[in-house]
């Protein structure tokens, strides 16, 4: 048997790491397993669903780089074979036209609230014969004794009494399926073997489970994922940061960091913490998914991105960085080798977005000092050694103007003063990049380039200058 999956997402908004995360489960598993990963359009909700959402569901599975074997199939375009469906269970006497009114409906709710008892309806038109050209709804026939048990691979077993089950509404009056019908069809049709999803549906298990055996059909499988909690213990929503997929991409996160963090949530393997998208695939057991929520944690998800962003190709980070430069207006065209800044940097930000914002001085000249270093460091004591590393510096030639020798000169002029390294180096490094941080002076010089390397010397002993008139 072929193992199939699908990621069934409402078109009601962006894709969303929860949802996301059910995909990736979903991705994984049939992967694993050598099956096919289909990808559905639930659109029947046409008030809610829009097709820039669907866009964004698109975006971020390929983003993510989820690809999925068939599809994607939309269910609005299915509209013909769920009817042809509801017929047939019509003809069969499983399902049935239901016109009771609002009003004796919601009587009926108030007084079984009243009453302590779950809210459904009584079933008073199952032996009603309705004429089909009145308006009307149609109802499953659900079965009235015995249990749907559901054996679920991440929760265990679930039982519930067909008692506690409704006679529930698969066609409205205005002649649109409604979402249990669709996604049974479509499961069945599909021949999806594993409906993995998020554990909002558990209620709709044993609803759908009967409309499937009603059908014929054999249930599959289910795997019901838990939701993820934000850091303060609610559910993840907007209020706690980003929640688009895209939105993470666009603070500057790699795909690879994402899904990581996104498998680690809820899932282990021993005592390991980074996978790649392949040791995922190899090792991914739907059956170690942890029952109880997960909560969402930004710091895990930095680390993760900052272990990717200093392990990747530094040639594709740099291409993966300019839209954020291009953000700060800077256009690294005009300057340094982008590759070489990254290859440098890269184990200092956390972020795409970070990276780009202490790189910045590569290309352009800061705005201000950062306030600690500039006091610490740009003092009138280091007017001194700056001038001496002006002048030195100035005396190389542009083709000298290289790690080694820019290294060696500042050395040079730390000796000819008799004063350590550090007195020389870090006035230097402040007055080059604006702050305390950078790394090594040599590579940093040589990045920066002679001519903006001596202008922002002249602005440092400005700056000294400037200070110590004031005192
Ligand atoms: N369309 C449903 C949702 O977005 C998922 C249905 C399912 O996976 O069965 O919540």
């Amino acid at each position: 048997m072929t193992i199939r999956t699908r990621f069934a997402p409402s078109p009601t908004g962006y894709l969303h790491v929860g949802g996301a995360r059910t995909a990736l489960f979903s991705y994984l598993f049939a992967r694993r397993h050598g099956g096919r990963f289909i990808l559905r359009i639930e659109d029947t909700d046409l008030e809610r669903s829009t097709a820039e959402s669907v866009n964004a569901i698109l975006e971020g599975m390929a983003w993510l780089g989820l690809e999925y074997d068939e599809g994607p199939f939309y269910q609005t375009h299915r509209f013909d074979r769920y009817n042809q469906v509801i017929d047939e269970l019509l003809a069969k006497g499983l399902a049935y036209r239901c016109d009771c009114p609002k009003e004796r409906l919601d009587a009926m709710r108030e007084e079984q609230m009243a009453a302590k008892l779950k809210p459904r309806y009584d079933g008073l038109c199952r032996h009603r014969d309705l004429d089909p050209s009145q308006p009307h709804v149609i109802r499953f026939r659900n079965p009235d004794t015995g249990q749907v048990v559901v054996d679920d691979l991440i929760r265990g077993r679930m039982a519930f009494d067909n008692r506690e089950l409704d006679d529930l509404i698969i066609r409205r009056s205005d002649g649109a399926p409604t979402y249990n019908l669709t996604v049974v069809v479509d499961d069945a049709d599909m021949a999806i073997t594993h409906v993995i999803r998020g554990d909002d549906h558990i209620n709709n298990t044993p609803r759908q489970i009967n409309i499937l055996r009603a059908l014929g059909k054999e249930p599959p499988h289910y795997a019901h994922v838990p939701m993820i909690l934000g850091d303060d213990g609610s559910r993840l929503s907007k209020r706690h940061g980003a929640v688009s997929v895209v939105a993470y991409r666009d603070q500057g996160y790699l795909p690879e960091a994402l899904l990581n963090y996104l498998v680690r949530l809820g899932w282990s393997h021993r005592d390991r913490e980074i996978f790649s998208l392949e040791e995922m695939v190899e090792l991914f057991d739907i059956g170690q998914v942890n029952k109880a929520a997960a909560a969402f944690n930004t710091d895990k998800l930095d680390w993760l991105n900052q272990h990717y962003i200093q392990h990747a190709d530094p040639r594709r980070i740099a291409h993966l960085l300019r839209p954020h430069l291009g953000d700060l207006g800077i256009d690294p065209a005009e300057g340094a080798d982008l590759t070489a800044v990254v290859a440098a940097q890269a184990a200092r930000a956390k972020t795409l977005v970070e990276l780009a914002r202490i790189s910045a001085f590569v290309y352009r000249d800061f705005e201000d000092y950062e306030e600690g270093a500039a006091k610490k460091h740009l003092r009138p004591v280091a007017a001194e050694p700056l001038e001496r590393l002006r002048d030195r510096l100035d005396m190389l030639a542009l083709a000298d103007w290289e790690p080694v020798t820019l290294e060696h000169t500042v050395h040079r002029v730390a000796e000819e003063l008799g004063l350590n390294l550090g007195k020389v180096a870090q006035p230097l490094r402040v007055a080059v990049v604006g702050r305390a941080a950078s790394p090594g002076l040599d590579i940093t010089l040589s990045l920066v380039g002679k001519e903006a390397t001596l202008r922002r010397i002249d602005r440092a002993l400005a700056y000294i200058r400037q200070g110590s008139a004031g005192v």
